[in-house]
């Protein structure tokens, strides 16, 4: 079985919503292999992030990550990457598709960066890459 890295951001956070995403993902059959809440380190996000280093939105990006408490989860399951990334919907989450994540929760705050309640690895080498980041110890 697959493992992803994932992400409730400081938005889920703050609005109260870990518990709500961790039930859809423990209701898709996937399992928390670990968890933790904590406030990022600019160098946790600046390793996260480092395929954005450069682009325009990449400082309000960092500044947001770090602008309260996030919790990061392993999770595992059957092509649960990919799958978490189906269950979170697309970046924007105004548009996000109904049943998602970002498209039942997310709302467009206007601001700089989407701040689109969740991340989830993107591939098998960045769930490994990302679970080093945030768990070093697993
Ligand atoms: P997804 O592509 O599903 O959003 P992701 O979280 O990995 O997954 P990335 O493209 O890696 O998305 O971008 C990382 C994060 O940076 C996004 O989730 C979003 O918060 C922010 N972001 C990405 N692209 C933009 C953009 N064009 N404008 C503002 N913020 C963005």
């Amino acid at each position: 079985t697959e493992r992803s890295l994932v992400l409730v951001k400081p938005d889920g956070v703050r609005r109260g919503l870990t518990g709500t995403i961790l039930a859809r993902i423990e209701a898709k059959g996937y399992r928390i292999v670990a968890l933790q809440q904590c406030e990022a380190t600019e160098a946790e996000l600046a390793a996260h992030y480092a395929e954005h280093e450069g682009k325009p939105f990449y400082p309000p990006l960092l500044e947001f990550m770090a602008s309260g408490p996030l919790v990061a989860v392993v999770i595992e399951g059957e092509r649960c990457i990919e799958g978490f990334r189906s269950l979170a919907g697309t970046t924007d989450p105004t548009t996000a598709a109904p049943g998602t994540i970002r498209g039942d929760l997310g709302r467009d705050w206007g601001l700089k960066v989407q701040q689109n309640l969740v991340h989830g690895s993107d591939s098998p080498e960045s769930a490994a890459h990302e679970i080093g980041i945030w768990f070093p110890s697993l």
